[in-house]
C-alpha cells in the first residue's frame, strides 16, 4: 500500500512585519514575510496574498516554484514602488468586510487599498484574506457599549471578542464585579461594525478550511435572535452558550477547494430577518492512498443491502444535534496502539478505483483492550451492525458525535451518559475487519472529520475563548 502525503495538517497563519510596526513595509526595504506551513504551494500562497507566483518567485530567487519548503520564509512583495512610502500593517479581512468599508475606518480610499495590495478585483475578497492598510494613529479607537443590567465585564468581553484584561485596562476599572447598567465602556479595537444590525461580529476559522477539518463560526449579536447558516448548501446549527452563537460543521474531504459562501440569517425577537453572506476558502488535504484486498469470505460483505442498512442506521445517528456542549478539547485517545490508517484516506478495494476513502482512524491495539469515550456524552448507538461489526456512538452536543467500530463486547447501553475516558467497550475483530482494531470516527455537523486534530487539542476554538467558555 503506498502512503503519500501527511494524514493531519494544522494551518498556522504566521504573519509576521520585517522591522515592526514602525518601519515601511515597502517591498524595497522589507515587507510581509509568510513561512511556509506544511502543504502549501506558491500558487496557494500568491492567491492568499492577491500577488503573482512569479512575483514571489522573483522576490525571492526562487528558480523553480515548485520546490519551496516548509518553514521558508518568503518575502511578499505586497507593495508597488509608485506608492509613496507609507507605514502600513497587515489586517485579515473579516466577514462582512469590503474594501470601502475598510478604506473609511483607516481614513484612506478603496482605489488606494487596491493599488497598496495590487488588488484588481476589489469584489473579490474573502474573509481571512490578508491585505495591508495604512498604520497609523487615526485608526478609529474602538466603539462605546452601554451596560446593560444582566451584563458582567466577562461577557462583554467574550461578546466583543476581546481581552477581560485589555477591556478593563482601557477603562481604568480595577475590579470586575464593580461596572453598573448604564455605564459607558470602550470596546478596545472593535471599531465601527460594519456589519448589519444585529450582527456584530463573525468568527470564522481556521481559514483556510481545509478537506477533512472542521469550520469554526462563532456570531456575536446586539440583542438575542434565531440564528440559522447555510453552507456547501448544507445547514449549519447554532447553539448559544453565553450570549454567543457557535456554529460547527465539518468539510467533507470531497469538497472541490474554492470560494464558498455562508450565508447567515439572524431573527431577532420582533421578528425582523437580517441576512449576512461572506465567502470562507476551502483548501486541499493531503490524503495518503490506499489498496485493499478483501479476503473472499470478507468480500462478500459489501453487499448493498448490507451497506444500505448500516448506512440508515448510522445516518440517523449522525444527524442528531443537541444544543447542550458536553465536551471539551481536546478530545481523549479512545485506545492505545498505533495508527493503521489515518482519516481520509482514499481506497480502491480489490484492485477498483479509487471512489472511497477512510472515514476515520484506525487503532492497531490486541482484541480485549479497553475502548474509551473521547469526551463526554450520551451513548446513541450501541449495537451489531455488518461492516462495523459492534458499534456504539456518543452525542457530545452541538453536532459533534464519535463512532466506535469492530468492538468485541460492548459495556454501555442507549441512553447511557459517559465520562471522558470512560470504558464502553472492548476492542474486536467484528465486522468487516481483517484483524483486531478500533475504527474511531468522528462526525461534525453530520460530516466525517478527522478526529485526530481534536485529540492533538488543534480543533479551530480558539484557545481564550475556549478557556473563558469552558471554565
Ligand atoms: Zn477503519
Amino acid at each position: 500500500m503506498a502512503r503519500r502525503g501527511i494524514g493531519a495538517a494544522l494551518i498556522v497563519v504566521a504573519l509576521i512585519l520585517v522591522g515592526g510596526a514602525g518601519q515601511p513595509s515597502h517591498a524595497q526595504s522589507g515587507g510581509t514575510v509568510h513561512i511556509v506551513q506544511r502543504s502549501e504551494t506558491l500558487s496557494a500562497i500568491a492567491r492568499r496574498y492577491g500577488v503573482t507566483v512569479d512575483a514571489i518567485a522573483h522576490a525571492n530567487g526562487i528558480p523553480d516554484p515548485r520546490h519551496i519548503y516548509v518553514g521558508q520564509r518568503l518575502v511578499i512583495p505586497t507593495l508597488t514602488t509608485d506608492e509613496p512610502l507609507t507605514t502600513t500593517k497587515p489586517y485579515i479581512f473579516q466577514a462582512g468586510d469590503t474594501l470601502a468599508s475598510i478604506a473609511r475606518r483607516y481614513h484612506t480610499t478603496w482605489q488606494r487599498l487596491a493599488r497598496l495590495n495590487r488588488i484588481l478585483a476589489p469584489g473579490v475578497i474573502y474573509t481571512g484574506q490578508v491585505i495591508q492598510v495604512p498604520s497609523s494613529e487615526t485608526e478609529d479607537a474602538g466603539l462605546t457599549y452601554v451596560v446593560r443590567p444582566d451584563d458582567t465585564l466577562l461577557r462583554i468581553a467574550l461578546r466583543y471578542g476581546v481581552d477581560p484584561w485589555h477591556l478593563m485596562a482601557a477603562n481604568r476599572v480595577g475590579n470586575p464585579a464593580l461596572i453598573y447598567p448604564g455605564q459607558a465602556l470602550l470596546i478596545p479595537g472593535a471599531g465601527p461594525s460594519v456589519l448589519p444590525v444585529p450582527f456584530l461580529s463573525v468568527d470564522v476559522r481556521p481559514l483556510p478550511v481545509k478537506q477533512g477539518e472542521v469550520i469554526y463560526i462563532a456570531v456575536r449579536t446586539t440583542e438575542p435572535v434565531t440564528l440559522t447558516g447555510r453552507l456547501f448548501e448544507q445547514e449549519v446549527r447554532f447553539a448559544e452558550e453565553n450570549g454567543i452563537y457557535y456554529g460547527l460543521l465539518g468539510v467533507h474531504v470531497f469538497t472541490e477547494p474554492g470560494l464558498y459562501a455562508l450565508e447567515l440569517s439572524a431573527t431577532n425577537g420582533q421578528g425582523q430577518e437580517t441576512g449576512l453572506s461572506t465567502a470562507v476558502v476551502v483548501a486541499a488535504g493531503r490524503f495518503y492512498h490506499e489498496r485493499i484486498d478483501l479476503p473472499a469470505g470478507r468480500a462478500n460483505l459489501l453487499d448493498p443491502a448490507a451497506i444500505a442498512r448500516d448506512r440508515e442506521r448510522l445516518d440517523a445517528a449522525r444527524a442528531i444535534f443537541t444544543t447542550r456542549r458536553h465536551w471539551t478539547i481536546p478530545f481523549e485517545r479512545p485506545c492505545p496502539g498505533s495508527i493503521s490508517a489515518y482519516f481520509g484516506s482514499r481506497r480502491a478495494y480489490n484492485g477498483g478505483p479509487y471512489t472511497s476513502y477512510h472515514s476515520g482512524i484506525d487503532f492497531r491495539v490486541p482484541g480485549g483492550t479497553p475502548v474509551r469515550a473521547a469526551a463526554a456524552g450520551t451513548v446513541v448507538l450501541a449495537e451489531p451492525l455488518m461492516l462495523w461489526g459492534n458499534a456504539v456512538v456518543i452525542d457530545h452536543g452541538w453536532g459533534v458525535l464519535t463512532g466506535y467500530a469492530h468492538l468485541g463486547k460492548i459495556e454501555v447501553e442507549v441512553g447511557q451518559h459517559v465520562e471522558p475516558g470512560e470504558v464502553i467497550a472492548a476492542v474486536g475483530n467484528t465486522g468487516l475487519s481483517t484483524g483486531a482494531h478500533l475504527h474511531w470516527e468522528m462526525w461534525v455537523g453530520g460530516i466525517s472529520v478527522n478526529g485526530l486534530q481534536w485529540l492533538e487539542g488543534h480543533s479551530p476554538w480558539p484557545a481564550s475563548e475556549w478557556l473563558a467558555v469552558g471554565g
